[in-house]
Order: structure tokens, then sequence, then C-alpha cells
């Protein structure tokens, strides 16, 4: 039987599972993190942030470490790959932080994990266990535990899995297999700025969406690096080839894109490959004494820049919950899904969505480009504020409706 002050376990150290016990520590309660990889980190390339990140970070006490090292890009265009128009343009400065109440950002991975990994350690309620691959579990009623690659046991109250795409606590707990491979790859690089040989914008974060294929770019550590992310439909994006042939089949993929595109296309190494996958949405992420969150439970396309900022999310509505209800787990948890279900689904239907309108082909290319010619400022806000605008926290639902939000909009 579990004690009141067992520590919660979290599997992953991903920004998901970094969220949570830094709410629980806010809350008083202790964790334990559960890592499978050699250390705590993160892969060194870029991430986008949504304005509706901010009321979590500020609750979790880590903006001003987070700001300190990201930038705010003055818009986010979308461009036709073949021709170079701007397709979009949502301005990201005075307006957007008027309308959102805070910034969109552009941040290091890695700048990003260290500001909540300082924070994790500087607060007495985390253990952060690295090296920790969790390769069973159980949930005896009145507690859990968890067992690593390496044999060794962990106890606690409760356990979240924030163990991402791949996760093992879902195949154990949902069992709906693999994610789902859309026939996409995709590559990251960053260099130099000083290294830049393209005629692009240097601040603004640019879509160029072609015919299956598109790239992002924008800038890192206050224009001192350059983000680019090649992505792709190939036959062979569940294969795996070398340099050579990467680089043979990226430049043939891209021959007829924009001259511009193909000069950041010549600039990308072949140290990152990975093949897209999402998951389909699912009712259910708990039963009993475990919950997914994250990527585990939700795991979107990366096209609305969405899927850590929904873990995040995820992390305070889950802590927040669990200290709602004095551990009544079955409750917290149901909660939990009631709140988060829908809002999480809609990121992933609204991604698979954006992702035919990125690499859109023939006809429905004319009918994109022609369509988009309407939207303005206004239009791009609205369309927006679904996500942006936040979601209310359950534990909040007495408040008037116009203050319920966490983004404390009044
Ligand atoms: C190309 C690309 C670009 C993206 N851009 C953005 C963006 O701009 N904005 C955005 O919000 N999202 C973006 N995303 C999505 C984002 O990266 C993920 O949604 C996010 O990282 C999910 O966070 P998580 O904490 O749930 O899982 P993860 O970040 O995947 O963390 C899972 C952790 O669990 C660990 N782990 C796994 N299995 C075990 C185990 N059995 N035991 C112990 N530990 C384990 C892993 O080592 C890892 O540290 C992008 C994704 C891709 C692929």
């Amino acid at each position: 039987m579990a004690a009141a002050n067992d520590p919660i376990l979290i599997v992953g150290g991903g920004l998901g599972a970094l969220t949570t016990a830094l709410a629980l520590a806010r809350r008083g309660r202790r964790s334990r993190v559960l890592e499978g990889a050699p250390e705590f980190g993160a892969i060194g390339y870029g991430i986008q942030f949504g304005p509706n990140v901010f009321p979590v970070l500020d609750r979790i006490g880590v903006t001003d470490a987070v700001m300190a090292k990201a930038d705010c890009p003055p818009a986010l265009l979308m461009r036709d790959a073949l021709t170079g128009d701007v397709l979009v343009r949502i301005p990201t400065g005075a307006s957007f932080r008027e309308r959102f109440n805070h910034p969109y950002i552009i941040v290091h991975r890695i700048d990003l994990h260290h500001a909540l990994l300082d924070a994790c350690k500087r607060t007495g309620e985390i253990e952060l266990v690295a090296d920790a691959l969790v390769t069973g579990f159980t949930d005896s009623g009145g507690g859990v535990a968890a067992t690593t690659a390496d044999g060794r046991s962990f106890s606690g109250a409760a356990l979240v899995a924030a163990d991402g795409l791949r996760s093992f606590i879902r195949s154990q707990l949902v069992g709906d297999g693999e994610p789902r491979p859309i026939g996409y790859v995709a590559y990251r690089t960053i260099v130099p700025m000083t290294d830049l040989a393209a005629d692009v914008p240097r601040q603004e974060v640019v879509l160029w969406g072609g015919p299956g294929f598109h790239v992002v770019h924008y800038p890192l550590r206050h224009g001192a690096l350059f983000n680019i992310v090649a992505v792709f439909r190939t036959l062979t994006h569940g294969q795996k080839g070398d340099v050579a042939s990467y680089r043979t089949e990226l430049q043939q993929t891209y021959r007829d894109a924009h001259p511009a595109m193909r000069d950041l296309i010549a600039m990308m190494d072949f140290g990152w490959r990975g093949q897209v996958c999402d998951r389909d949405p699912v009712r259910h992420w708990h039963k009993g004494r475990v919950v997914l969150i994250g990527d585990a439970a939700h795991a979107p396309l990366q096209s609305l820049a969405q899927g850590a900022c929904m873990a995040i999310e995820d992390g305070l509505c889950l802590a927040e919950l669990i200290h709602a209800e004095g551990d009544d787990f079955a409750t917290a948890f149901r909660r939990f899904e009631a709140a988060r279900i829908v809002r999480t689904a809609r990121v992933q239907l609204e991604s698979r969505a954006l992702w035919e309108f990125y690499h859109a082909e023939g006809l429905a290319r004319n009918v994109r480009n022609q369509t988009t010619a309407a939207w303005d400022e206004e239009h791009m806000y609205r369309c927006l504020a679904w996500l942006y605008d936040g979601f209310p926290l359950p534990t909040e639902r007495e408040q008037p409706p116009h203050r319920s939000r966490v983004t404390g909009k009044a």
C-alpha cells in the first residue's frame, strides 16, 4: 500500500516528464523521474513554442530562464516551394502579443531542457535517475513498481508514462502497436549563421510547402545559428541507407524547388534522419494507477509545432488534478482524460489536415494558393485562437469563464 508521501514515478526525461515533476513539486509532491538514456538531455535542434505554453512555464517558474535563451521571430511565413511566393504571413510581433498575451518563441532544445533540468535540481522534491530504461511495471492497486533493463526496481504511489512516441508503457496499456508511419522522412541540420549560403529570411520562421516535400527554417541563439528541417515523401522512409544515397534522394526530390530552397538543401547534413509518424487519437490513457501523457498518449505530426506544447500542458494539468484529488488517482486520471482528450485529438487531426495543405499538388496547390490570398492577420489569429488561447484548467472550473483559462487572460 502506498503512503501519502510516496513519490510519483515518472517514466521518461523529456519535456512532458520534467514539467510534470516541476508542477508536482510546486504542490509539495515528490517524484522520481526515470530516464532511459545515459544522461538527461535533448537532441541538438530547434523547437517552436506557441503562446499557449507560457501560462504553464510561468507556473513552474521557468519563463525567465527560457526567455533568456529564446528568440521571438517577427513573423511566421508560409511560401510556395516552387515559386517562392509568400502565401501566408502571421505577424508574431506586438499585435500577436497583444492578442494572445504571450510571445511566439524559437529556442534550442538543449537550452530549453537545461532550463527545466536546472529548475528540477533546485527543488528538493525531484529525484532524477538517468540510465533507467523501464522494461516492466506492476500496479498492485495500492502502489506501483517499475523495473529497469539493468534489474533495478523503483516503487511509487502512481506511474506517469512520459516515454514518448514509441512508449513502452503505452504498448502494455493500450496495445495499439507501433506509431503510424505516413511515408515521409525528416532531416534536421544546424549551421552557423555565418555559413548560411542561401538567400532566405534570417529572422522569421519560414515554411516552404511543396508537392510531397517541405522545408522549415529559423534562427537560434540570438542569430548565431540557423536551424533547417527538410521533410519529404519517399518509398525508402522505413529503410536505412548511406549518406551518398540520402544526398542523391534529397537532390532528386527538391530538383524543381525554388533556387533558394535548393541552396538550403545543399547545406543539410545527414546526422539525423527520422521516419515521420503519429498516433491515432484514443479515448483512454489510464488504467489503475498508471497514466500516459505527451507523445505517449497523443503524438501528432509536427505540422502545428505543438507536440511538446501539448506534453507541457498535460504535465501541469495532471499535477494539479493529482493535488486536487488528494491521491485518488482513479478520479484524477479520469478528470485528466476528460480535460485533455478533445484538445489533444484536435491537435492530432488538424496536424494531419495541415500536412496535406503543406504538400498540396497539382490543382489542389492552385486552390490552396488562391484560398490563402484572402487570409489576413485577423483571419489567422481567429483560426489559431482555439490553440493559442490555452485551455481551462479543470481545477479552476469554479472561476468565472472569462478568467478560467490557464492563459490568465481577463
Ligand atoms: C522534426 C520535428 C519537429 C518538431 N517540432 C516541434 C515544435 O516546434 N514544437 C513542438 O511543440 N513540438 C515539436 N515536435 C514534437 C515534439 O518533439 C514532441 O511532441 C515532444 O518531444 C514530446 O515530448 P514527450 O515529453 O512526450 O516525449 P519525448 O520528448 O519523446 O521524451 C520521451 C523520453 O522518454 C525516454 N524514454 C523512452 N522510453 C523509455 C523507457 N522505457 N524508460 C525510460 N525512459 C524512456 C526517452 O529517452 C525520452 O527522453 C517536433 C517533432 C519532430 C519530429
